[in-house]
């Protein structure tokens, strides 16, 4: 385990202290202060105004009952969550997770991800994450609805539009954002679009929300290319997942040029050397929510389902994981260099482990972290809020330039500022430093609060 400098130490000591037995965050967390001893080294305000201490202590966290009756009857039993962990910037932001792995050390780590990665978009938006561990796999329309209305019957008095703004993320897509909403309107008897993101584009959502992260993704990984001379054209790709994410990272990546030959779900992998047929694929996982082995099965030959194993395995050019934490660990990194793979852009949150970055920085590999790569489906979220409070709605194409431009320009400002700090092309240490500075100066100006 490495050690942080002596400023930074005793306070990842504290944060061990204080939240026990929440690996996700203190890994988050360790991250972000591994990035900072050049900071604090030329910015002693921060230290002295316990800014650190401070961002790494959610403002608010609020856990609850979530009781609602299944089809046959039965009364079932979840936890909610919502944790408002920084709003410096602006009101909370940032998603649902419904699944069954979800407890407090990972919606607050993603809270913590949430509030730079936020920063970075240069929009108004503060830090925040929720969910429950609620599995919606296998469960009817209705049981999800009663599910999501019993959830949001708790959670309305804790969001709003200058308050606290959730989104979609695993597991929370179309489908139970527009039952939340419609229980929040409800209860609220309030039209206030503004208070979700990731709605129905005939009821307040905007164009390319859904496609924005993966598409984000794809953006950013371009810029990377484009910085080493080259493109995707005529890569060969892999993501992992075939949720929101990787579809649509996925598909920006075949429209620009490039082969997706792998995707992935929690029961295994598909290769498919044709390149994958993303309409298949969206009507098998977005419209059936069917296993990623159906895939295989309809679009026959040469595509094949390997049951388990790891989709990294698959040689590629340019890897996106996009499903979920840790799903890239060091072996599989170092299957990705052996393979020739030269760019590694998370889609996911933080999917690669500290041993895999480290495989890859090492071997030359370009990494960039979710903070930064992901930020698109945030960006666009804070896009939709923008539409929601002109009544406006805009078009594809203009939303999609809007993106572009946002994704374009966190790459640069990771660069200059890696450059800045001297780790001139480390993504790590330029999202880290440029999205903490931002919060942190803020936080300074707010006064002890
Ligand atoms: P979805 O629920 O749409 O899809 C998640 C995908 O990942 C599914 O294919 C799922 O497979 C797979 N998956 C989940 N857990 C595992 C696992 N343990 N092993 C292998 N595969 C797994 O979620 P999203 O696409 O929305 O989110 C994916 C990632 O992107 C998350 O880390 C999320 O935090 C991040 N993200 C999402 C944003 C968004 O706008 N949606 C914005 C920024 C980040 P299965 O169906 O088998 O569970």
């Amino acid at each position: 385990m490495t050690t942080l400098n002596p400023t930074l130490q005793p306070i990842f000591e504290e944060i061990l202290a204080r939240n026990p037995g929440e690996a996700e965050f203190h890994q988050a967390t360790k991250e972000l202060l591994e990035s900072l001893d050049p900071v604090v080294r030329r910015h002693p305000e921060y230290t002295d105004a316990e800014i650190i201490r401070r961002i790494c202590e959610p403002e608010r966290q609020i856990i609850f009952r979530v009781p609602w009756v299944d089809d046959a009857g039965r009364v079932q039993l979840n936890r909610g969550f919502r944790v408002e962990f920084n709003s410096a910037l602006g009101p909370y932001k940032g998603g649902l997770r419904f699944h069954p792995s979800v407890y407090l050390g990972i919606v607050k780590f993603l809270g913590f991800e949430q509030i730079f990665k936020n920063a970075l978009t240069g929009m108004p938006i503060g830090g925040g994450k929720g969910g429950s561990d609620f599995d919606p796999k296998g469960r009817s329309d209705a049981e999800v609805m009663r599910f999501c209305q019993s959830f949001m019957t708790e959670l309305y008095r804790h969001i709003g539009e200058y308050t606290d703004v959730p989104a979609g993320d695993i597991g929370v897509g179309g489908r139970e954002i527009g039952y939340m909403f419609g229980q929040y309107k409800r209860i609220t008897n309030r039209y206030e679009s503004g208070v979700l993101t990731g709605k129905g584009i005939g009821w307040g959502g905007s164009l390319v929300r859904t496609e924005a992260t993966g598409y984000g993704t794809v953006f950013f990984a371009s810029e990377i290319l484009k910085s080493r001379g080259t493109s995707f054209e005529g890569k060969t790709v892999v993501v992992s997942g075939s949720g929101n994410v990787a579809i649509y990272a996925a598909e920006k990546a075949a429209a620009l040029g490039a082969t997706v030959v792998a995707c992935s779900d929690s029961s295994g992998y598909v290769v498919d050397q044709d390149g994958l047929d993303l309409d298949l694929l969206k009507e098998v996982k977005e419209v059936r929510r069917e296993r990623i082995s159906v895939y295989a099965e309809e679009r026959g030959a040469p595509a094949r389902f390997i049951a388990g194993g790891s989709v990294w395995d698959v040689p590629c050019d340019i890897a996106l994981p996009c499903a979920t934490q840790n799903e890239l660990d060091g072996d599989a990194a170092a299957t990705l260099v052996r393979n020739g793979c030269t760019v590694v852009a998370e889609g996911a949150n933080m999917p690669c482990t500290p041993d895999a970055v480290r495989v890859l920085s090492q071997a030359g590999v370009a990494f960039a972290p979710g903070k930064a790569a992901n930020a698109g489906g945030v960006a666009t979220s804070a896009l939709e809020m923008q539409q929601n409070a002109s009544r406006d709605s805009w078009s594809f194409v203009h939303t999609e330039e809007r993106l572009e431009e946002i994704m374009v320009g966190i790459h640069q400002r990771c660069l200059e500022t890696a450059e800045e700090y001297g780790a001139p092309g480390n993504y790590v240490a330029g999202a880290n430093i440029a999205g903490f500075i931002q919060v942190a100066d803020a936080m300074l100006a707010l006064g002890v609060i």
